[in-house]
């Protein structure tokens, strides 16, 4: 496989095209944005941790039964992934409520949400990446309803992989964020699963784990997403 031009410069990550068309190398960088890109900084070697945990959850939740984009992971930054027609919607489930949905609806953060709560929200960040529902994406054609109904199934069924999975490493997985595409037909999960589109929690101490570390300046942003792979049984070495 060989690595060619870049495709994509995103806020995080790198997408470049390989001697394969069917395939893209998705290259995790240190940059770290929140606010929709207002704050931005370079956090040393949250790239290399990042890639190496999304390649472990990839393929956690393919061995579930989950189909995803990844394919390998190649190096320390690079992984491999199958080029889909990404679906420009983000899918958020909820455990626990934080983030927006306290500052929305006025709910303490903390609270426990059940069930879990699924929320849709357009991508994009001249807008703020505004919250919409199904017939919004019907009446744009951002996708079909029946891809959007499968991309719905598998985030509640990466709901019940990953909480499990957290909890028995002593972490709660408050919420998270999962993009879709489509590839031949299929709906697979795209994207990233790593701490900066996520929020964990130490399930004892409540101590947040994630980019909110980032967001609240907090401080020990990569260590924390270090701490939480390495409860996952990762070496970062
Ligand atoms: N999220 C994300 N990218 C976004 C917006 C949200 O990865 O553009 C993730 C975020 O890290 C959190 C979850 O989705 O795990 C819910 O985010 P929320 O709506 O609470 O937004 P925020 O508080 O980050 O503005």
């Amino acid at each position: 496989m060989e690595k060619r031009e870049l495709l994509v410069k995103g806020k995080a990550k790198s997408m470049y095209a390989t001697d394969d068309p069917g395939c893209v190398v998705m290259h995790f960088r240190d940059d770290t944005s929140a606010f929709d890109g207002k704050k931005v900084e370079q956090l040393e070697r949250k790239g290399r941790v990042n890639n190496i945990f999304n390649a472990f959850i990839m393929e956690t939740l393919a061995a579930a039964g989950i189909p995803t984009h990844f394919v390998k992971r190649i190096d320390d930054r690079d992984s491999l992934v199958r080029r889909m027609t990404m679906i420009p919607v983000e899918c958020v489930v909820r455990n626990i409520a934080a983030g927006s949905i306290c500052r929305r609806l006025g709910i303490a953060e903390g609270t426990v949400l059940e069930p879990q709560t699924f929320e849709l929200f357009y991508k994009n960040d001249a807008l703020g990446d505004p919250m919409i529902n199904e017939s919004h994406i019907a009446a744009f054609k951002w996708a079909s309803l029946e891809d959007v109904a499968t991309a719905r199934e598998l985030t509640f069924k990466v709901n019940d992989v990953l909480k499990k999975l957290f909890l028995d490493h002593g972490m709660l997985l408050v919420d998270y964020k999962l993009e879709f595409g489509n590839c031949d037909g299929h709906v697979l999960l795209g994207d990233e699963f790593t701490p900066d589109g996520c929020r964990i929690w130490d399930a004892e101490t409540r101590e947040k784990l994630d980019k909110d570390r980032f967001r609240q300046s907090l401080g020990n942003v990569v260590e924390s997403y270090e701490l939480v792979g390495r409860r996952l049984g990762l070496n970062f070495d």
